[in-house]
């Protein structure tokens, strides 16, 4: 199964969601000290390599990661925000980080953090998107039009195509999620609906036989199950069913 939030319905869903997973990799990359992931947009790259060279600075050294946790347990989608030139499109995953931050070797602070991942991907309207408008170089970072891009950057003459600058994650942000995934809520809560199970059944033999011992009538099969299943269903008056 796609491990993936139901969509909203507007075009760009397939796109959409497979941006949220190539970001989401390389992301992963990155937190493990890999490149300075190319499907973010200037601003995110920005941000991310601004991150790392404030840890640096501080000489602390990052541990971590980001897993997908699977489905939210309740189903939700954000619609697209469509403007006349580009639409926004917010894709959303429940999510565990990992984080260990270390200091000249020596393990300072450990944490680990059930999230839920946002990521807003900006895409062009190709209709309406007539190559006049500014866009900052993915090489240089330099401002040209769309079109001054597609012949060669006029600063570092490299040459793009409409997927090199559209569509790109123009933020990512997540909150903390103290909720249980589906698949979460399976491994689980399963396990301990079964357990309690099991649990009632072997107290309310115990008590079964404890009460018989009393009566001094003998403990055979019948006398148990009877109000074993009568009990859970209608109370004590069900004990009458096994009455002599
Ligand atoms: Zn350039």
């Amino acid at each position: 199964m796609e491990n993936r939030q139901k969509n909203y319905g507007s075009v760009h869903d397939t796109k959409a969601s497979m941006m949220y997973n190539r970001f989401l990799k390389q992301y992963n990359e990155w937190l493990s000290g890999g490149p300075i992931p190319d499907t973010g947009n200037q601003d995110t790259k920005y941000f991310l390599g601004q991150q790392r060279k404030r840890l640096e600075k501080r000489g602390l050294h990052r541990d971590s990661s980001i897993e997908l946790r699977g489905l939210l347990a309740s189903a939700g989608a954000i619609p697209p925000k469509v403007g006349k030139k580009y639409t926004n499109v917010t894709e959303f995953r429940t999510a565990q980080r990992n984080t260990t931050y270390s200091r000249g070797g020596r393990i300072i602070g450990k944490f680990r953090k059930k999230e839920i991942l946002y990521q807003t991907i900006t895409f062009a309207n190709e209709a309406t998107v007539d190559g006049t408008e500014p866009c900052t170089c993915p090489s240089c970072g330099a401002v040209s039009q769309i079109k001054a891009l597609f012949e060669g950057c006029p600063y570092c003459h490299t040459r793009f195509l409409m997927q090199d600058l559209y569509p790109k994650v123009a933020n990512f942000y997540s909150i903390e999620d103290l909720s249980y995934s589906k698949e979460e809520i399976k491994r689980t809560l399963t396990p301990w609906c079964g357990g309690g199970a099991v649990i009632f059944t072997v107290f309310m033999l115990a008590y079964l036989a404890w009460e018989r011992a009393k009566t001094g009538d003998p403990l055979t099969l019948y006398s148990m199950i009877c109000p074993l299943i009568g009990y859970p269903l209608i109370g004590a008056s069900a004990d009458i069913c096994c009455l002599p």
